[in-house]
């Protein structure tokens, strides 16, 4: 996949003006290069759509060229898709019994994955408990003892000639004598959705209380793990995913799809056989996973502080000039803010004692900065690129307009002449990397 978009992008890069037609083509390739990835088709084209939708309709921004601006896009909208953040199992609290029941195809990974969750939970000052109910396959039940063992958790396993039911309503038992605060069935798969199999999984849930039902899917098996999720989810209900060898999946198109369709959160990804292989999963991460271009938003997040320095040199123009107003003040202090670390090279600064350090500090404090906003919304734009025209009328009408005293609004008048010496004294130091390097 990636290989192919780093195509498309590579095309797109090399042309001028992005028009509709140029977005067009470029998400026809796209959505093919996504198809090929084994992303789901009702994705791809909801996907696509969505990406279409924001980059005709969107300026590209300054600094970067169009190509960069539809790659921006669909990062951010892959990102979107993928549940934007980061989603934790929910856990009761540690003096009730968490039940969390794994449930799956055969071989995707379950008993694997219910050792490696243990561990995780143990780490958390956790006590689990493991349920060997897959009585279909001796061996399972001796594998998740193995793998018990490796973590330092007991497993609770009765053979193999009871219910699965049965033996997960006597591990309650055990679990509630044991002090165990978290249950974590393994259960049985068969290698297709099989009504039996989804039987077994609702009667467990009809006879306990399961406190979260944890889908495990292989990323390799892509679109099919797609459609495993969406069956079970309807069949028995799940309310979080873990996508499991994700470590040899090349495509990635399984996680694109799975919280679209279902609509559940991805918890995890199994990223290697160890059990120690267990990854919490960022949709960020993912996205340029998928995309493959690790390069390429770097390379955006470099046109992004280019285009933080334009403003910067713009600004230094206009002070020259004396057209410096509240406005490009109201930038100048966004831009500090987001520069961080402004006592640090202010410091270095001769000239600047701590009073005048301390006034910027709090002037681009977030509250401060509200109120800031809110006076200087509150006069016209002519008194905004003009502030000597402000004379005490002037003053009371903005004051009252923000809601604030007129005490206020005069020592922002204050502040925004201060800043505007200082902005004189040390050009560039607002931002962009020409300013920095002066400094260092
Ligand atoms: P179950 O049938 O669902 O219980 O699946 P298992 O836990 O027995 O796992 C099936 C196989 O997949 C085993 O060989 C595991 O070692 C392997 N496996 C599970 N998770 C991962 C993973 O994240 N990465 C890799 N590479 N292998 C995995
Ligand atoms: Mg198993």
């Amino acid at each position: 996949l990636s290989e192919k978009l780093q195509n498309v992008f590579r095309n797109l890069r090399s042309k001028g003006r992005l028009t509709e037609d140029d977005v067009k083509a470029a998400l026809k390739e796209v959505k093919l290069a996504l198809l090929e990835a084994d992303v789901n088709f009702k994705v791809v084209k909801q996907f696509t759509k969505s990406v279409q939708e924001r980059a005709i309709g969107s300026d590209v921004m300054n600094g970067l060229n169009p190509g960069q601006m539809v790659i921006k896009i669909v990062n951010e909208e892959m990102v979107k898709l993928m549940g934007s953040e980061t989603t934790e199992l929910l856990l009761k609290p540690s003096n009730e019994i968490t039940v969390l029941m794994m449930a799956g195809l055969q071989g995707a990974g379950k008993t694997t994955t219910t050792a490696k969750i243990a561990g995780k939970l143990k780490q958390k000052g956790r006590k689990p408990l493991l349920v060997a109910c897959d009585v279909y396959r001796p061996a399972a039940i001796d594998q998740l003892k193995i793998n018990g063992e490796k973590q330092g958790v007991e497993v609770f396993a009765m053979g193999d000639k009871n219910r699965p039911v049965d033996i997960a309503k006597a591990a309650m038992e055990h679990a509630a004598k044991g002090g165990f605060n978290v249950v974590i069935i393994d259960t049985a798969g068969r290698l297709h959705v099989d009504e039996e199999m989804m039987a077994e999984l609702v009667e467990i849930k009809e006879n306990i209380e399961v406190t979260e039902t944890i889908l495990v899917v292989d990323a390799m098996t892509g679109q099919d793990a797609v459609n495993v999720a969406g069956t079970f989810d309807e069949k028995i209900g799940i309310d979080g995913v873990i996508l499991t060898k994700l470590d040899g999946d090349t495509r990635g198109g399984a996680a694109l799809s799975i919280r679209a369709v279902t609509g559940k959160p991805i918890l995890y990804v199994g990223m290697g056989e160890k059990l120690s292989d267990l990854e919490q999963f960022y949709p960020d991460r993912m996205a340029s996973r998928i995309l493959g271009m690790g390069d390429v938003l770097t390379l955006i997040e470099k046109a992004q502080e280019d285009l933080d320095e334009e403003k910067a040199k713009k600004m230094e123009q206009k002070l020259k000039k004396a057209e410096f107003g509240f406005d490009d003040y109201l930038e100048s202090m966004n831009q500090m803010k987001k520069m961080g670390g402004i006592s640090k090279v202010l410091g270095m600064m001769p000239g600047i004692g701590g009073a005048q350090l301390s006034q910027i500090e709090s002037a681009i404090d977030e509250k401060q900065m509200a109120r800031v906003e809110g006076i200087i919304y509150s006069m016209t734009p002519k008194e905004r690129s003009n502030p000597s025209i402000l004379n005490p009328s002037r003053k009371r009408r903005i004051a009252q307009g923000a809601g604030v005293d007129i005490a206020e609004v005069n020592r922002l008048v204050k502040q925004f002449e201060q800043t505007k010496k200082m902005m004189k004294q040390m050009p560039g130091m607002f931002g962009g990397k020409g300013g920095r390097g002066k400094l260092g």
